[in-house]
């Protein structure tokens, strides 16, 4: 836990507690949500799993399990089309969900 002046009367305050004792102003702390860190995360995990799809689509095939094997079936351009899709809806609510600053 660490001390912070409070930016409204520089008086020193814990960086836990949300508002002032001294003058009662709210220290506004930049935090996400439960729902847009899901978000954040998913966006990150879409990714990965995008681009291990792509790279093991193009590779050799008998060693790949179903869902490789359905994701090269698709086509590269299918891919390609689902993985900027899933990007700008996924980004779209990690974008709404952004810290406010
Ligand atoms: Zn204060």
């Amino acid at each position: 836990m660490a001390m912070i002046n409070c930016p409204e009367c520089n008086s020193q305050m814990s960086d836990n507690a949300e508002t002032c004792a001294q003058c009662g102003h709210i220290l506004e702390k930049p935090s996400r949500g439960f729902i847009g860190t899901g978000f954040k995360w998913m966006f990150i995990l879409f990714n990965i799993f995008m681009f291990g799809l792509m790279y093991m689509s193009m590779g050799n095939t008998e060693e790949s399990n179903n869902i490789v094997q359905f994701a090269a079936g698709m086509g590269i351009s299918m891919l390609i089309a689902m993985w900027v899709m899933g990007n700008v809806i996924l980004g779209g609510i990690t974008y709404l969900t952004r810290v406010k600053q």
